[in-house]
């Protein structure tokens, strides 16, 4: 008899987005004559970069002629990936980060879903809360939590982001081994200051634990104080890895293109406590489970590291950023206090209020999609998380409509 993970048994019915597309279409079958707006799901709506679109070409018809066809490519990433990546994304800004510490992949759901099998399986586990619900999810499979009891899973280590602390928790009292931080933040747009980080690197140290840190959004950052990488910080090389995703840098949700990386000189400890390079293990898990990314896609990804290639990706960027900042100002004027925005393309309005009621009042009213916050955790009630993610022309809309539905 075949039987089951049943970890898998303990992962809450059904997932966040899943019940979000089932109310929208409710109302649209109902009123097929009300157009929805989705300022929901965090996908991109604007088309890829020139230069990506010229590199992926140029790529596929290297592949079409003999002379210049390629098979298989290093799972790790191709070398002009890595050495751009190395260069412009961390050297540049005065991090160290060589190549050889840097491993490309198809998205960073993937790698920090996966990331969690090089650890022990009894360590303890810090998670935010309001979260990206992968890291709790991803957790509960590995079989590292008990059963979810009031929206929460028994055994993990909640950080909670709420007013009181601007949306950036500190380091617990206790000791944790694996902590997730994600900045700017996805739901909240928070984003964490050099001091903020400082500590949980501090505490990572102290605790030799290891930091998860999720920069899917650093593209977005535009306050030059603030870090965009975690190795900004002096000391995270021993104590951090961090995920990085072409995702919404550039557009590339669906060409799918992410990288990790893991510094050789970061340890992780067997029973004994002898210490074990955590990018030894990775790259022995990456190179057994992966055969890479595709070359098209990794010559699209190096593109926007060329001049042209900076100026495109800014000007997306900076497009997104225009709606969140028109989002922002709308929300404010009708009264609510939110977060975000400014170095993110996630607006966190508080509604003060039940937030599945306030997304219904909003797709009801106003036909436009949000996301409520419980569906990130606890600390996401009373709250919505607003997507820049969209045309300026349909965010212009949604928020006359917006203000008219709650007038
Ligand atoms: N991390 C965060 C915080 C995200 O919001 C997302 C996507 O929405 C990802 C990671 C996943 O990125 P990718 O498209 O590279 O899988």
């Amino acid at each position: 008899m075949i039987r089951i993970n049943e970890n898998y048994t303990k992962l809450k019915a059904s997932y966040l987005f899943a019940d979000i597309a089932r109310r929208v279409s409710a109302f649209v079958a109902a009123h097929p004559d009300r157009p929805v707006i989705r300022l929901g799901i965090g996908d991109v709506t604007e088309p890829l970069p020139q230069v990506c679109r010229d590199a992926l070409h140029a790529a596929t018809d290297e592949l079409g002629r003999r002379e210049t066809f390629r098979g298989y490519g290093p799972e790790q990433g191709y070398a002009f990936l890595r050495e751009a990546i190395a260069q412009h994304d961390f050297q540049a800004r005065g991090a160290q980060v060589e190549p050889d510490e840097i491993f490309v992949s198809d998205g960073s759901k993937c790698d920090l879903g996966q990331l969690e099998e090089i650890f022990a399986k009894d360590i303890r586990v810090a998670i935010p809360d309001p979260v990206y619900p992968a890291y709790v999810d991803t957790n509960v499979m590995a079989g590292r939590t008990g059963g979810n009891r009031d929206g929460r899973y028994e055994g993990l280590v909640y950080l909670e982001s709420n007013a009181a602390n601007g949306y950036v928790p500190a380091p617990p009292a206790g000791p944790v081994d694996l902590i997730y931080l994600c900045f700017p933040n996805n739901p909240t747009g928070a984003v964490a200051t050099r001091a903020q980080l400082t500590a949980w690197v501090d505490y990572a140290k102290q605790h030799q634990a290891v930091i998860l840190f999720d920069a899917a959004y650093e593209a977005f950052v535009r306050d030059p104080a603030i870090p965009r990488s975690i190795y900004e910080i002096p000391g995270a090389r021993d104590c951090a890895i961090e995920f990085r995703s072409f995702s919404k840098t550039a557009g590339f949700t669906g060409v799918r293109c992410a990288f990790t990386v893991i510094p050789k000189t970061l340890m992780g400890y067997d029973q004994a406590g002898q210490p074990h390079a955590l990018h030894a293990l990775w790259n022995r898990r990456h190179t057994t489970k992966s055969n890479g990314v595709s070359y098209p896609v990794q010559r699209a990804a190096a593109a926007i590291y060329s001049d042209a290639g900076k100026q495109q990706t800014r000007a997306l960027t900076d497009y997104y950023l225009g709606n969140a900042k028109l989002i922002r100002e709308a929300l404010t004027k009708l009264g609510f206090n939110c977060i975000g925005g400014d170095n993110a393309p996630y607006i966190w309005v508080n509604v003060q209020r039940d937030s599945w009621e306030f997304f219904d009042l909003l797709l009801n009213q106003a036909q436009v999609v949000t996301t409520p916050g419980a569906g990130f955790g606890r600390c996401g009630e009373g709250h919505v998380r607003i997507s820049a993610f969209n045309s300026r022309a349909n965010v212009e809309t949604a928020l006359t409509r917006i203000a008219a539905a709650l007038k």
